[in-house]
């Protein structure tokens, strides 16, 4: 159904060429869901657009061919001229993006946008285009379609959107789909209704479809074979059963270990050391050598290519080149994965709060206890104006939480979490109406004001998700460590200070010469190690995390979640750890509260809550959580 052979992509950048995708060839068969996956700047989405020929101005394709269809009536795309090309897109070839607010017409009715789809590549017209139209709305799940079909886009909630955008891509009747983190910007409940409604429509249509996806799990629960990038080019092609039981590659093995779950909760995640090399540059040996646990001395040397070496598996790995009639050199049966148990060699107990009168006087008091904490924030004017109701983001909300301990948050965007953590760090005072208490060690900090919230500052800090935003670019780390310990620690000299932002860039693994740079100059994982330091350089006791880890790629993710967890072991400072991500939870923390519309449904000790959830939405939350296919583990090296 489509061929690719040998493809090319390189971009014009300002630092030089870039050549983003080098040599990558797939074959997708009709009915097949096909995932590409890989960390972000790997070239997958940008085989995605030079294959709907939407590359970015600096972007070109430099090689390759990309053949849609089968036998004769194949077309060559690259050859296309334009005018055709662009009946193929969207005709032939269906697209979804991750983002439908920005893919939708916002000024179009939505029935407008799939009757423009369906006129412009199919013989129906008119009001039987409008109906068809309407077809197409009831069967990606849309209720009352006849009512909706004249709505825009503004008035549909995220998941509606994305399910209009399939609308709009399937109502072309392509015979193929290429779907780009369709559902990353969707809750988890969202995303397993659009999996679950892709997968229902392209067995219907017998489509084929390209899914490029960082998410393992997700693929694992929808691809027949996945495709690992790294770097530009396809490391390791498989069954997905065969990749997700006995993954090859090393550079997939490592991967699959630095996803965080309870099984490796109270032991190290495997992070990746080292970063993706830059693509300026010509290779002379195996581009992950590296960071290659299992790097041999030729790994630099000699350019691996991909190669068959079981019926349907192939790799880009010296360590299982196949030598003609040589058995001993094909990848040898996988060695079982150390046991569970073996992995974490300790686990810490679950805190669990005191339960009766009689057990208070062994218990130590909270470092935190947030009683009816309710936030409102004004609708349409300021705090003062009267009129329509205050929107509740968070409505009676308590819980405690224990020195060095993690209480993670989870919910659905727009539960009131990140409101429930901005309250407690007190950022919401001047623009919402926050009432109940918030008690730090017997300290109400709703009601402080002066030189005691000044006080109360220090011990409460907050890593944001985003280390791009939330990094100040017009200071050096030096100054943005520094800034914090001149307004909270008063007492210090500039002496003192340097000492200390010295021992902290040490201590989140930067190095010494970061101090002098800008924070453009980093890697999203530097930055967000830069923040944590930040977050520390007061010493505070607890520190709110919102989605720290979300907007990072698995490997660096690993890398932030260990230190954060040995940064917790060594200062005993406590995290409210607010996430999406249910395998954080599972690693991180020790106890679990669920948020809905403002209030927590259930709360517990982590293990009791994800593994025996009492309330309905928490069971619904978290059947909805993609869960990766159990692995076996990797193999052992081959050693011919
Ligand atoms: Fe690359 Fe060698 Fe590691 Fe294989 S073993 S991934 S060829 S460095």
């Amino acid at each position: 159904m489509l061929d690719i052979a040998d493809l090319r992509v390189e971009i014009d950048a300002e630092s030089g060429l870039l050549r983003a995708v080098d040599g990558l060839r797939l074959a997708i068969e009709r009915g097949e869901t096909f995932a590409l996956v890989g960390e972000s700047g790997c070239g997958k989405s940008l085989t995605a657009l030079a294959l709907m020929r939407l590359l970015p101005a600096a972007g070109y394709v430099a090689g390759g061919d990309i053949r849609l269809g089968e036998g004769a009536a194949a077309l060559e795309l690259l050859d296309l001229p334009e005018a055709r090309m662009r009946a193929v897109r969207g005709g032939r070839i269906g697209m979804i993006f991750q983002e439908p607010a920005t893919s939708l017409n916002p000024v179009m009715k939505v029935g407008q946008q799939i009757v423009e789809a369906i006129e412009a590549h199919t013989p129906l017209r008119g009001a039987a285009a409008r109906a068809r139209a309407i077809d197409w709305l009831r069967r990606v799940g849309i209720p009352e379609p006849e009512r909706r079909i004249d709505d825009y886009p503004f008035r549909m909630s995220g998941g509606q959107k994305q399910r209009v955008m399939i609308a709009i891509a399937l109502a072309a009747e392509p015979d193929f789909l290429v779907a780009d983190e369709p559902t990353t910007a969707l809750d988890v409940t969202l995303q397993a209704q659009i999996l679950e409604l892709l997968k229902e429509l392209q067995r219907e249509q017998r489509l084929g479809l390209l899914l490029i996806t960082h998410d393992l799990a997700v693929v694992s629960g929808m691809a027949q074979r996945v495709a690992l990038m790294y770097a530009g080019q396809i490391v390791e092609v498989a069954p997905a059963a065969a990749f997700f039981a006995r993954p090859l590659h090393p550079y997939a093995q490592a991967l699959l270990r630095a996803l965080p779950d309870s099984a490796r909760r109270g032991a190290e995640l495997e992070a990746i050391a080292g970063t993706v090399p830059a693509l300026d540059q010509r290779f002379g040996g195996c581009r992950f050598a590296p960071r290659c646990a299992q790097a041999m001395a030729h790994c630099a040397t000699t350019v691996p290519e991909l190669e068959e070496v079981e019926p349907g598996h192939q790799l880009r790995c010296l360590l299982f080149r196949p030598v003609a009639g040589d058995a001993a050199s094909l990848p040898r049966p996988a060695a079982p994965r150390p046991a569970a148990a073996e992995a974490r060699p300790e686990v810490r107990p679950e805190v669990r709060p005191p339960t009766g009168p009689q057990a208070r006087p062994e218990a130590p008091p909270p470092l935190l206890e947030v009683r009816n904490l309710s936030v409102r924030f004004p609708v349409g004017g300021g705090l003062l104006r009267r009129g329509r109701e205050p929107f509740t983001a968070v409505d009676a909300v308590s819980f405690d939480l224990g020195a060095g301990e993690t209480l993670a948050l989870v919910g659905e965007s727009g539960c009131g979490k990140t409101s429930t953590g901005k309250a407690i760090v007190q950022l919401l005072r001047r623009v919402a109406q926050v009432e109940g208490e918030v008690r730090l060690e017997g300290r109400d900090l709703l009601r402080l004001g002066g030189a005691d919230l000044l006080a109360a500052r220090r011990e409460v800090q907050i890593i944001f998700q985003d280390p791009f935003a939330s990094l100040n670019p017009r200071l050096r780390v030096d100054e943005l460590l520094e800034e914090g310990l001149v307004a909270l620690r008063p007492e210090l000299d500039a002496r003192a200070r340097r000492e200390r932002i010295e021992g902290l860039v040490d201590r989140v693994g930067l190095r010494r010469d970061a101090l002098g740079r800008w924070p453009h100059e980093f890697s999203g994982g530097q930055r967000q190690r830069i923040a944590i330091a930040r977050a520390l350089a007061v010493q505070p006791r607890l520190i709110v995390c919102d989605e720290p880890t979300s907007a990072l790629d698995v490997s660096v993710q690993a890398q932030i979640l260990n230190l954060m967890r040995e940064l917790q072991r060594e200062l005993g400072v406590s995290y409210l750890f607010i996430t999406h991500h249910i395998g954080v939870v599972e690693f991180l923390a020790d106890r679990v509260a669920v948020m809905r519309r403002g209030r927590i449904e259930e709360q517990g000790p982590c293990g009791e809550v994800l593994r025996r959830p009492q309330n309905a939405y928490t069971r619904a939350l978290l059947a909805a959580v993609p869960v990766l296919s159990p692995a076996a583990g990797p193999p052992t090296r081959n050693e011919g």
